[in-house]
């Protein structure tokens, strides 16, 4: 079974959120159980200034484009046990930022993610990688389907191909005016309701949808919520015309990246049988936050996120008050929407001693927020699947979070009369359900014994890649039959 996996984001290369670990991590599993497999990915300036050695794949390949030619080269990481191939355009893809900067999103995002999409279909005939599955994510890739299924479709190499677009947030679903189809080369016609036009745009998500063999998204509930108005950011009809075709596979973790028994990124290591070093752990990470460390240990709360309203920070800042009431330090890593990122700062000069806050994206230091943190905050308003929950599980700060999504399908409440359950969950997305949430974390957090086995569920939890990476072998198994 050969795949070709298209993602605008694979770590450890390029990462601004969960998307980037899934195709980072699934592939590598997907090829140790004996899938041939190629990923693409743009070769952005951040990449390049890592000074990787890659091998060129392909020089100079011509694509016609906006009624001239445009080259593009693509070169391969010679130390992956599956090539990753990146798409090397600099006008597009050398720049700051992957999808945009300071200013804003890049104005030609359209242009540069639908060339991404067609380099990588080209490239597939130049290699030449005859894919049984193409196995598109996010509207940055989805755009490819267009091609694959309006273009290219007369093309006997592309004809019998099948593919997969995989939906990680339906909040993003790349919209851009209808003139960009003829510069992209797919033909006028597409601007229509049975095609890629979505309320007077054309939408890059939607052709995923549309031409899709499958659809799947991050977590079984996930799938279902998408269905509805509610989450469907107005494409719930055509994803319930498409039912039979929709599916939610569970994300996973990479333990070999995330495992604080062997986490390079924190000061010490532990476990659940010898959890010693998570008190160093606690102790460091508030001094890199700049709180002082109390003589008394209490509890400490931490959150990594994307700033953007998706995540619940305004439900976490009017919370505030009655979290530190509770006798909780909290620290915040994060980076987004200026406004969010003023607010949390405003509120760090209020609670001096008792939130910490540091804006930008840092990976190490999300680490040791896992690592450092007794309970992890997600409140989010919606969450397709989530990953740092389940890193919180791993890495024992206990996770609170709002039961919508992929958080709802991955934390069980905990229950003290049992013993049983992971973590610690609340339905309303308000400041009081999180504080009451948090207050019942607290008294277990209060009491050893029962404190002690909320630790070993969660820490025990396996949300390993392996079992999510066979659903998706046996969904292409199931769409080449
Ligand atoms: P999303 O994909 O919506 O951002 P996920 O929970 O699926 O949410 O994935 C978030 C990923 O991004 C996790 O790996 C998390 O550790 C990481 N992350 C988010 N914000 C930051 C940040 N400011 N610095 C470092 N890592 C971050």
């Amino acid at each position: 079974m050969k795949i070709a996996l298209l993602a605008p984001e694979v770590a450890p290369y390029a990462k601004t959120g969960g998307l980037a670990d899934v195709a980072g991590a699934l592939p590598r599993c997907l090829s140790r159980a004996g899938l041939d497999i190629t990923v693409f990915v743009p070769f952005y300036g951040e990449v390049k200034r890592k000074g990787l050695t890659l091998v060129k794949a392909l020089d100079g390949r011509p694509l016609l484009w906006k009624g001239g030619t445009e080259r593009f080269h693509v070169w391969a990481d010679p130390t992956t046990p599956y090539p990753v191939c990146f798409i090397e355009h600099d006008g597009y893809f050398d720049r700051d930022g992957l999808y945009g900067d300071a200013a804003g999103d890049f104005p030609d995002n359209g242009e540069r993610f639908a060339f991404f999409a067609r380099a990588s279909l080209e490239a597939l005939k130049a290699l030449p990688f005859e894919a049984d599955v193409v196995h598109v994510h996010d509207w940055q890739a989805a755009v490819a389907l267009a091609y694959l299924r309006r273009t290219l479709a007369e093309d006997e190499f592309y004809a019998r191909m099948r593919s997969v677009c995989t939906i990680h947030n339906m909040a993003y679903q790349g919209l851009f005016p209808p003139g960009i189809l003829d510069g992209i080369g797919l033909p006028g016609r597409l601007f229509h309701f049975d095609e890629m036009e979505f309320w007077g745009q054309v939408s890059f998500l939607k052709a995923g949808i549309l031409y899709a063999t499958a659809v799947t998204t991050v977590s079984p509930r996930y799938s279902r919520e998408i269905q509805t108005p509610e989450f469907g950011f107005g494409l719930d009809g055509l994803l319930r015309q498409r039912t039979e075709n929709v599916s939610g596979i569970l994300n996973g973790v990479d333990y070999s990246a995330w495992d604080p028994a062997s986490d390079v990124l924190l000061p010490a290591r532990y476990t659940a049988a010898d959890p010693a070093g998570k008190a160093v752990c606690k102790r460091e990470l508030l001094k890199e936050f700049g709180l002082p460390v109390p003589r008394q240990d209490g509890p400490v709360l931490g959150l990594v996120s994307r700033l953007v309203g998706q995540k619940g920070l305004d439900i976490l800042l009017e919370a505030l008050g009655g979290l530190l009431a509770l006798g909780t330090r909290i620290v915040v890593l994060g980076a987004g929407d200026p406004a969010l990122q003023n607010a949390l700062l405003a509120a760090r000069e209020r609670y001096p001693s008792f939130l910490g806050v540091k804006i930008g994206f840092d990976e190490g230091l999300a680490h040791r927020v896992y690592g450092g943190s007794d309970l992890l905050l997600v409140p989010s308003r919606f969450e397709p699947c989530g990953l740092t929950q389940m890193y919180g599980l791993k890495y024992g700060a206990v996770p609170v979070v709002r039961a919508t999504g992929g958080l709802d399908d991955t934390i069980e409440e905990f229950d003290p009369a049992t013993g049983t359950g992971t973590g610690f969950k609340f339905d309303e997305p308000t400041p009081a359900a999180l504080v009451g949430a948090v207050r019942r974390a607290l008294a277990v957090y209060g009491r050893k014994t029962a404190w002690t086995q909320v630790l070993r569920n969660a820490m025990g939890a396996d949300f390993s890649w392996d079992r999510s990476a066979r659903r998706y072998a046996e969904l292409y198994a199931k769409i080449t039959e």
